[in-house]
């Protein structure tokens, strides 16, 4: 057994593997050592209609199935990653590049959305409410919204997946999935294991290729009730303009630009702890990682001093080499704007504490990288870094740090580490985010709702709310009783 159990060179729609239509491929690439993996299929909207169709066949079918048979089948999916995550680890490892212990967690918690979301489906009750005229029942009623499409980004290929697939399916939806051109093996592996336990055809359709032919077949089609996406703010919104043709549902988990604020009244060691996994975990590379780091006068220095410590001995590798704390960044595209950052801060006044260079693996490799000295008008106290690289404000007073933390137009997650309590509820009144970590920087779990406000998306993944995310209420008004 090894990363080659589950890689599929194929499409699949309505329970066959294919290729595009053409014959065309695309090659995909290891980020780690520049070998081709393998090729998929460069589809389009031929093949994505053949998809949304087989979806549409399949949905009435699927929606009427016993909720215990269709929970059951969600059941052995999550047995399935769980008896393989492996061999899923190392298949996300190669084509992606994370260390393979963080690609074991992504197995892990896709696993878990999977189960959490067949459990919360038993519990999507409706409701009977007081009529306001005698004779009249109320009644409140939840639905599969029908054909969802998914598109989903490179950075966590199969999580983002499993916080889609999992409430759609468990709800009976049915799924036509579009997963990164760079990463989708653990898409395609969604659709082998499906496969492998049971879904009838047509439930899971994955095809990759084209992003702005596969996009605009489902975006364009009546069929796809909704279409869920993770990814960047730009492509966001280019998709919620295109959704008003059919008025769709939209799920949208876009960019982010984190805060993470420390306070002088702060536990240091674990503000510090927080920040590494917060900022360095994926090569700096998740949506929720710390952007800007906002630290009080007090303890500025010393907080350096700690940060730089640790980041300086961080273990640069091949993901899938023992003790690797960090892989290659996913292109050199993703290096050069790295580069970018380091070059705007340092000619505006910014320093270099550690890293700042090309890591002397080659390649996309890059040094996790501090820069002291920050300051708002740089570039990345406005952009999303999506990189190791970990920039260094100071703050003097609460006020001023809720307020730089809020002048963004993203507002997904947030961290601060304080040991006030009545400060903490109120940077949660302040802080326009729609995560905020109080003295934790993971906060990523299946029980809480995912997702952002203002630029940073609409809709929730994961809680009670990822599942109703998925379903259509109807109200039925019954007369004459
Ligand atoms: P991206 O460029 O927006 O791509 C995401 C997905 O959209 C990919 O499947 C991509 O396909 C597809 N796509 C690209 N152009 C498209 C178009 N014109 N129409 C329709 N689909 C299109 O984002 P990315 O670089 O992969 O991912 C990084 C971004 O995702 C960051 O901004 C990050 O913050 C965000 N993100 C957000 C969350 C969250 O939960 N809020 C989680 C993870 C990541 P191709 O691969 O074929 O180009």
């Amino acid at each position: 057994m090894s990363y080659t159990t589950w890689l599929r060179e194929g499409n699949f729609i309505d329970g066959q593997w294919v290729g595009a239509e053409s014959g065309a491929t695309i090659d995909v690439i290891n980020p780690a050592t520049g070998e081709v993996i393998g090729t998929i299929p460069n589809a389009g909207d031929a093949e994505t209609k053949r998809a949304i169709a087989a979806a549409e066949a399949a949905f009435p079918g699927f929606a009427a199935m016993d909720l215990m048979s269709r929970i059951g089948l969600l059941w052995k999916l999550h047995d399935a990653l769980m008896d393989n995550q492996k061999d899923l680890a190392e298949l996300l490892t190669v084509e992606m590049g994370k260390p393979l212990a963080e690609a074991m967690g992504e197995i892990a918690i896709g696993a878990q959305y999977v189960r959490w979301f067949a459990e919360e489906a038993r519990r999507a009750k409706g409701e009977i409410v007081p009529a306001g005229v005698n004779g009249r029942r109320i009644l409140v009623t939840h639905h599969p919204v029908g054909v969802v499409g998914m598109i989903t980004p490179w950075n966590f290929p199969s999580s983002m997946l499993a916080r889609k697939i999992g409430p759609a399916l468990a709800v009976g939806c049915t799924v036509v999935a579009k997963p990164a051109t760079a990463t989708p093996y653990s898409g395609l592996a969604w659709a082998a294991l499906a496969e492998e336990v049971g879904f009838p055809k047509g439930v899971v359709n994955v095809v990759t290729g084209s992003a702005r032919k596969i996009a605009g077949a489902m975006m364009e089609s009546p069929v796809v009730r909704k279409v869920t996406f993770t990814g960047s703010t730009e492509v966001g919104k280019e998709l919620i303009r295109q959704s008003a043709d059919t008025v769709k549902k939209v799920s949208m988990e876009l960019g982010g630009n984190a805060p993470f604020i420390v306070f002088d009244d702060a536990d240091l060691d674990k503000a510090v702890e927080g920040a590494m996994v917060s900022k360095f975990r994926n090569a700096g590379q998740t949506c929720v990682c710390a952007n800007r780091m906002y630290v009080q006068s007090g303890v500025y220095e010393a907080f350096l001093a700690k940060l730089v410590e640790k980041t300086a001995a961080l273990k640069v590798g091949n993901g899938l080499e023992p003790g690797v704390e960090q892989g290659p960044m996913i292109d050199v595209d993703a290096v050069e704007k790295v580069e970018e950052f380091i070059a705007d801060a340092t000619a505006k006044g910014g320093e270099i504490a550690t890293g700042g260079a090309r890591h002397g693996n080659g390649g996309s490799f890059f040094e996790p990288t501090v820069i002291k000295h920050a300051t708002q008008d740089m570039m990345f106290a406005k952009e999303e870094i999506f990189g190791p690289l970990a920039p260094v404000f100071k703050f003097e007073t609460e006020e001023e740090a809720i307020a730089m933390a809020n002048d963004t137009e993203y507002g997904l997650a947030c961290y601060a580490y304080t040991s006030d309590l009545a400060r903490a509820f109120r940077l949660n009144e302040g802080l326009q985010y729609g995560m905020i970590g109080i003295n934790s920087g993971l906060i990523t779990t299946v029980e809480a709702p995912f997702g952002g406000v203002k630029e940073s998306g609409m809709g929730k993944e994961g809680g009670s709310q990822g599942l109703t995310d998925y379903l259509d209420t109807k109200y039925v008004c019954i007369d004459g009783i």
